[in-house]
């Protein structure tokens, strides 16, 4: 798979990710990698990794990425970046401060996770080089050129840039946490739904949106179903989620991969920070919210609710409504007015007052898995499929809750968002949703 990964690598990103490889111990090439990349020899290379231990066969990845370096005759210097309760968070004072650490350096390695990773892109100016060493399969935002920052307290998918090298380390990724694991398949099985919401989002707004684009990502996501234990398990996450990565990064748009799932799973963080609360990994949360989608679409296809009436167009009191979803959890309203704002740039962008054009149906009903198959290929890597499974649990009344906030938080349309313009998105509505997703070992 490497070098097919390599070719579209290179293709996805215009040339600029020029080295993409997914080998054992290539944590130790990272060095001539930089060589090749046209790193002078005695050059200051800045190394960028958070505090948790990374474990190879031989060490700890971190060091032994240092001490290859510095072996090829790098000058590697290794600044402390500041890590709170709530772990490497990447807000303004993070940004910057990581940025002046590494300013002056020709060459930038991160070595970690997908934070890590995010970090590196935003800091590592454009002409200095940056390499990223991933250390395991958690999130599919390797292989592209967006950071997901923390901006006035919200989380915002940022462009920044691509790494000029992904060196995927299959000893470390054989021997990162199973926690970490798992959030990777819940991060990769959005597909099953997320393509859904993007073409039907187009037909909405009138945007392109290609459908064999996804083709590649649904065919990787797919080999996941024979779960954790089977021959080329990890090889098959690696491609699931780098693969999706490169579709990201290829067509400029986390949408493809980020539907009603991806908003539920930031719905909660956000309710989570407002409250000063922990929450859990990104694509845990993903995975369990996948669930939901799949039975949200479900539901309203054998309902016949995905329709539109010509003239069709969101309600007068949408502004109201978002604003009483979020006094929930900020009451002084500032939350509510953020998401205010996001959700009237939709209601600009909306374009189904034709109703929906013939075709959508049948071409949005062949991107969707049913909840049972995404339930399963959960299953089968030890991921959790509820809300309450999660670390920490979610109780059902914040579940509910967050699941109702879903078109009222962001600019991004959904399925949702025609329920809320045909007057279907009701709490009995919501109730069948769930009912469904328990029904295939999902849901609360
Ligand atoms: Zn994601």
């Amino acid at each position: 798979m490497t070098a097919a990964l390599q070719a579209y690598a290179l293709e996805a990103s215009g040339g600029d990710l020029r080295v993409l490889r997914y080998e054992a111990d290539v944590r130790l090439a990272v060095g001539r990698v930089l060589r090749d990349l046209g790193l002078p020899d005695g050059a200051d290379v800045a190394l960028l990794a958070d505090a948790a231990q990374k474990l190879t066969s031989t060490g700890e990845l971190g060091e032994e990425v240092t001490a290859a370096l510095a072996a090829a005759g790098y000058l590697v210097r290794r600044p402390v970046l500041e890590i709170g309760g709530h772990g490497l968070v990447l807000d303004e004072a993070t940004v910057a401060s990581a940025a002046s650490a590494v300013s002056g350096a020709r060459a930038v390695v991160t070595v970690g996770s997908g934070t890590v990773t995010d970090l590196g892109k935003a800091v590592a100016p454009a002409g200095v080089l940056l390499v990223a060493v991933q250390s395991a399969p958690s999130v599919n935002g390797f292989a592209d050129s967006l950071s997901v920052l923390v901006r006035g307290g919200a989380k915002s998918t940022t462009p920044t840039r691509w790494p000029d090298a992904l060196l995927i380390d299959a000893d470390a990724l054989d021997r990162s946490p199973a926690r970490l694991v798992a959030a990777g398949v819940g991060d990769a099985v959005a597909i099953g739904c997320s393509g859904a919401d993007w073409l039907l989002a187009s037909a909405l707004q009138g945007t392109q949106a290609d459908a064999a684009a996804l083709v590649p990502i649904r065919d990787a996501v797919a080999r996941l179903a024979a779960g954790a234990h089977a021959p080329g398990a990890m090889p098959a996450l690696v491609d699931a989620l780098t693969v999706g990565g490169l579709i990201i990064g290829a067509l400029g748009t986390t949408a493809p991969l980020s539907g009603n799932e991806h908003l539920l799973s930031h719905i909660l963080d956000m309710s989570a920070m407002a409250q000063d609360q922990p929450h859990d990994l990104h694509g845990a949360q993903v995975g369990v919210a996948t669930v939901l989608s799949a039975a949200l679409w479900d539901v309203a296809l054998s309902d016949g609710l995905v329709r539109l009436a010509p003239g069709s167009a969101y309600p007068d009191d949408l502004e109201e409504r978002v604003s009483e979803v979020w006094s929930r959890v900020d009451a002084s309203g500032h939350l509510g007015a953020t998401c205010a704002a996001n959700v009237e740039r939709k209601r600009a962008l909306w374009q189904g007052g034709d109703g929906l054009a013939p075709g959508v149906l049948a071409e949005v009903r062949a991107q969707l898995v049913t909840p049972e198959a995404i339930v399963g290929t959960l299953r089968a890597w030890g991921a959790p499929t509820r809300l309450r499974e999660l670390t920490p649990a979610v109780d059902a009344e914040t579940a509910r809750w967050a699941l109702s906030a879903l078109p009222f938080m962001r600019d991004r349309l959904t399925l949702a968002d025609l329920l809320v313009v045909g007057g279907a998105w009701t709490d009995e509505f919501l109730d069948k949703v769930i009912a469904r997703a328990e029904s295939a070992g999902g849901g609360l």
